[in-house]
């Protein structure tokens, strides 16, 4: 039985609600921080040590590139860096050729860090598509965790045919990975996330994980900087949901559903030595 925690490294104000861009702007008066994810960083890596996990964190290239003692923080701690595209913007409106070159020179700033290029990815606001995994296979990554096998949610995301576990796909010799995010089996409910957690609470996202282990299926989580991040400004005509109850409460949420979770935490890259063999 295995968990998988994830971590999308990047701004608290990315990957926010579609339209909150003006505001946020307005806010800052056109200069937006970099490094905002620091400080929740910390507190993420302090309550994986304590709970004995291991994670693989999704790290922005931007975000990399502005804090690289951050990456290399995460790494020696024993953790996963991976890649989350190197612009937070939806890929799926770059033509293949484009993603390509942008891909290949993000891995290099990885490399240059970490001493080796990521195997995992994961799209900016999970939008990805089947073309695109083409691309991202062809560059070197080994892995995608992008799919979020749901309903469809408008302007969210929701791929209900997808498989609920790990896959194949891609084209060269289908050795490329696909581990979709956890959601409720049967329902189809997205349920891996930290939104969930914030805004229905862990024992909604504790129990979509426990009926996945319960099929044999690894569970995919995912959090972001921004849900335990206690400094976020709380501006008007940002939907109350995005920062509900972003900080400690969260924190403690998720240590708490490790901290239930009698089983293995690890990196994704450890399910996909496992798969691949
Ligand atoms: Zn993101």
């Amino acid at each position: 039985m295995t968990v998988c925690l994830t971590v999308d490294v990047e701004e608290w104000y990315h990957d926010l609600w579609p339209g909150t861009d003006r505001i946020i702007s307005e806010y800052y008066k056109g200069t937006l921080p970099t490094g905002t994810f620091v400080e929740p960083l910390k507190s993420i890596l302090q309550m994986l040590e304590r709970q004995h996990a291991w994670a693989t964190f999704f790290v922005l290239g931007e975000s990399a590139t502005a804090s690289p003692e951050m990456v290399e923080q995460i790494l020696d701690s024993g953790h996963e860096v991976a890649s989350h595209g190197y612009l937070h913007k939806d890929l799926t409106k770059m033509s293949l050729d484009e993603l390509a070159g942008t891909e290949k020179r993000n891995r290099a700033v990885f490399r240059k860090i970490t001493g080796e290029e990521p195997k995992g990815f994961r799209a900016p606001n999970f939008k990805v598509n089947p073309k695109m995994i083409n691309a991202l296979e062809r560059v070197g990554y080994e892995y995608d965790s992008s799919v979020v096998p749901s309903i469809s949610i408008p302007g969210w995301f929701g791929y209900f045919n997808a498989p609920l576990g790990p896959y194949r796909t891609g084209k060269l010799g289908s050795s490329f990975f696909e581990f979709p995010v956890a959601v409720f089996p049967h329902l189809r409910l997205p349920a891996g996330g930290g939104w969930f957690i914030r805004n229905l609470g862990s024992r909604y996202v504790e129990t979509a994980i426990r009926l996945l282990l319960r099929k044999g299926l690894p569970a995919i989580m995912y959090i972001h900087p921004l849900d335990v991040y206690a400094n976020v400004p709380r501006l008007e005509g940002i939907p109350f949901h995005t920062t509900r109850r972003c900080g400690d409460y969260t924190l403690k949420a998720i240590e708490h559903i490790l901290a239930n979770l009698d089983c293995r935490k690890v990196p994704i890259r450890d399910l996909l030595k496992e798969y691949s063999t």
